[in-house]
């Protein structure tokens, strides 16, 4: 038997790392020393009196039942007074903050609360992939907004045509931003706000990055901006901020409506996250915060010789205040899949290829800081025999 796959699965863009995983495969199979600068996944552990937390959640049968949907309450309420600590934005724990199986699901899950057929997405690109699929699930169509360097990153709201404007019912934004390590300032939230008040279109803001800054930057919340909670959410994760990508936890908080209706399609499509982990969440968000401090020292020093090697190699690496990533144009004569197959074949180092994030990410490179320090100095060293 053949079993034809739905249009929405056949209409999905082409995964565009194949022929870079292909080539990896087989670096690794021919015992080749790989760096692995590709995925963004934190190397460290998670924290141990998180681990600790949960071991012995674990063992409480009270949490062995179904989760509600939305999250615990001391979760919730957990996660509103880390708001409030660090952003002074003030949310009702009841009917402003749902808990999510990390912030991917939401992201993936909300358009289907807001998008018909035909509605536009605003989806920027370069970008989380995330954004555009969980539109086309939706049945919804992206319009997407360039990011480009000499704009700083962030999308010209200016240059969107009325008639997209017309049917455009979200905004998506990322700041800290993947893949770019941009960052936005409170400025550019008050002209969104603006925006999406004028066209009635609804700001989705992920803040995967919120915490993962360098030199003392602060990165503000969305909704710390006047009139935020009018027109928007903040999707947020404790993946990057607490080594807990495998964990699936996060939750988004903002205008009540929009987080009942996100409420409303999780509580059909799921049952929530195991209560222990949200337990251990908890003592995550509740903690003094060091561990985060002790996170940001690794990924200066590992960024700070990573880009100093490549700034004397003679490339034009940016110092991102924010993010584990570093996204650097590459050499002259050189494509996005050019470099990284050379980096790949001369020296084993994976790195992505910033075109697979979206057109406008052609002749960058995402290199991610997730391998230790002196990793990061090996990889340096061998590029300098090949550039
Ligand atoms: C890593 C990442 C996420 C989310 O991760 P979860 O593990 O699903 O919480 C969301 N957005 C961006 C841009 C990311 O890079």
């Amino acid at each position: 038997m053949e079993f034809d796959r739905a249009i929405r699965l056949q209409e999905l863009p082409p995964y565009l790392f194949v022929e870079l995983d292909r080539k990896k495969a087989e670096a690794l199979a021919k015992g080749v020393d790989v760096i692995d600068l590709g995925i963004g996944d934190p190397d460290l552990p998670t924290p141990d009196f998180i681990v600790k937390r949960m071991v012995t959640a674990v063992q409480e049968p009270g949490y062995h039942r179904y989760p509600s949907s939305q999250g615990m309450l001391s979760f919730r309420q957990a996660a509103a007074a880390w708001c409030k600590r660090r952003f002074g934005i003030d949310l009702d724990p009841e009917s402003e903050v749902v808990a999510t199986i990390g912030s991917k699901e939401a992201i993936a899950h909300f358009p289907l609360a807001f998008v018909d057929k035909d509605d536009i997405v605003l989806v920027p690109t370069p970008g989380y992939p995330v954004y555009h699929i969980g539109t086309l699930f939706s049945g919804g169509r992206s319009y997407f907004l360039p990011l480009l360097e000499e704009n700083g990153f962030l999308p010209d709201l200016d240059a969107i045509p009325n008639d997209v404007l017309e049917k455009a019912r979200i905004l998506w934004l990322n700041y800290p931003n993947n893949p770019t390590a941009a960052v936005a300032s409170l400025g550019f939230f008050e002209k969104v706000v603006d925006f999406a008040t004028k066209h009635s279109i609804i700001v989705c803001h992920d803040a995967a990055y919120s915490e993962m800054t360098y030199d003392g930057y602060k990165a503000p919340s969305f909704l710390e901006t006047p009139g935020a909670k009018d027109v928007g959410l903040e999707f947020h994760s404790l993946s990057k901020t607490y080594n807990m990508t495998g964990w699936r936890i996060g939750f988004t908080v903002g205008n009540p409506d929009l987080v009942g209706a996100l409420r409303q399609v999780k509580s059909n499509v799921d049952s929530g996250q195991f209560e222990a982990i949200q337990e251990a969440a908890i003592a995550a968000l509740e903690s003094d915060q060091s561990c985060v401090d002790e996170m940001q020292r690794i990924y200066t020093k590992r960024r700070n010789v990573l880009v100093k090697g490549l700034r004397d190699l003679g490339l034009d690496a940016p110092l991102p205040s924010a993010t584990f990533y570093i996204w650097t144009p590459v050499p002259k004569g050189y494509s996005s899949t050019e470099f990284s197959s050379l980096l790949l074949d001369r020296a084993g180092i994976v790195c992505t290829p910033g075109n697979g994030f979206g057109t406008p990410g052609e002749g960058y490179v995402r290199m991610a800081l997730t391998v230790p320090k002196e990793r990061l100095e090996e990889a340096i060293e061998r590029l300098k025999s090949v550039l």
